[in-house]
């Protein structure tokens, strides 16, 4: 069995598919066989279609697909110089994925299941209130308490928000004054009045603070039970991160903007998070999610994979975490599963009382709906025969 061809699915800026804003750049790997694979990688398609067409289309055209350790490997080592973050990382994330599915269509089993099978039916996630910003301007009707109820009702029994982020932009993270804590925790306060200790919070930061806003957000945060903080200061430097991790109680969880196993072995060795959150789409693909996973494992530390892309992140998010054992909980947007991905791809699993269940088709289970492909503003580059 041979790559044949690859073809780049890519959403010029501002391309919308039902109205909604297409969010990634898929891949399709094609075979001699005439078995496809679908994978996807976001945000900056220009740059990752740029490295698969100048870099790794040659590597993968003519290659057994089937040999997916070997080829991330040969991928890997033409780009790797220090830092690794960027658009060549996504890129392998792109293909991996798509040669998972193709491994999965070539035995007709699902992706769980080559894996090494399930640790569970069906996964837990949290809602990641993508469209409820809960900033400044999104307090009043006890919004944040209102959803908090509704996803309790759903069977959620997690959320994610970050109502930090208006003033954190805003002072450019260096400084927060007590008036502002006070504006950011009113969401958090809000769920708390509607629904008690019943749902989970985790708070995002998007890496805005420097270290002493960061502790002194924290502990403004301590009387709330929070699930995790996430993210609160950039990524770059894990000896500031320890000295967060000295200074505050709530757990860490850190960082879909790391990649590799090289990048998350320092953050776990040196005990900083008790969360770890790789991105399928960015850190290396299911192979290298994996592996961060069972690194993780070795310090007795769960993952919590970061899912707020396309469908193909989603389907292939499911697949991980059905297989993993050490699962904590997997991210999702409600919006994007129940009314946009239904938009792109055919074979999704319903929802199961909060719960996300993986498709029943072999591979991903999941292809893109002939319609996007001839959708306005979808470009299609193809590289081989
Ligand atoms: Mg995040």
């Amino acid at each position: 069995m041979k790559i044949t061809k690859i073809d780049m699915i890519y959403p010029q800026v501002g391309a919308l598919i039902e109205g909604e804003q297409v969010p990634c750049i898929w891949v399709q790997v094609h075979t001699d066989e005439g078995i496809t694979g679908l994978g996807e990688t976001y945000p900056l398609g220009e740059a990752e279609r740029g490295v698969i067409r100048g870099r790794f289309a040659s590597t993968l055209i003519g290659q057994n697909p089937l040999e997916i350790e070997r080829l991330w490997q040969e991928m890997f080592n033409q780009i790797r110089w220090h830092g690794w973050a960027g658009a060549e990382l996504r890129a392998i994330s792109a293909i991996d994925i798509a040669l998972w599915d193709i491994y999965g269509k070539v035995t007709g089993q699902p992706i769980y299941q080559l894996l090494g099978g399930k640790s569970r039916d069906r996964v837990r996630t949290y809602n990641t209130c993508y469209d409820h910003r809960y900033d400044f301007n999104n307090v009043e009707n006890n919004g944040a308490g209102k959803l908090a109820k509704e996803l309790l009702d759903s069977g959620i029994q997690a959320m994610k928000v970050w109502p930090f982020d208006g003033v954190g932009n805003k002072n450019r993270g260096q400084f927060i004054t007590n008036a502002d804590i006070e504006i950011g925790l009113k969401p958090v306060q809000q769920i708390r009045e509607a629904v008690g200790d019943d749902i989970e919070i985790a708070l995002e930061f998007h890496g805005l603070w420097n270290v002493p806003s960061a502790i002194k957000i924290a502990h403004a945060l301590e009387p709330y039970n929070v699930m995790w903080l996430e993210e609160m200061i950039p990524q770059d430097n894990m000896k500031a991160y320890a000295t967060l991790a000295d200074n505050v109680l709530q757990p860490l969880c850190i960082s879909e903007r790391l990649m590799t196993r090289y990048q998350f072995r320092e953050l776990i060795e040196l005990g900083i998070p008790q969360f770890i959150m790789p991105d399928i789409c960015w850190c290396g693909g299911i192979t290298e999610a994996r592996k961060i996973a069972v690194l993780a494992d070795t310090y007795y530390l769960p993952i919590a994979p970061h899912n707020c892309g396309g469908p193909v992140l989603h389907v292939a998010s499911i697949h991980l975490t059905t297989h993993l054992i050490n699962l904590f909980i997997l991210e999702s947007v409600r919006r994007h599963y129940l009314v946009h991905y239904d938009n792109l791809v055919t074979g999704l699993a319903p929802v199961e009382e909060g719960h996300l269940i993986p498709p029943k088709g072999p591979g991903l289970g999941i292809e893109l709906k002939p319609q996007v492909l001839d959708a306005p503003g979808i470009e299609i580059e193809t590289i081989g025969e």
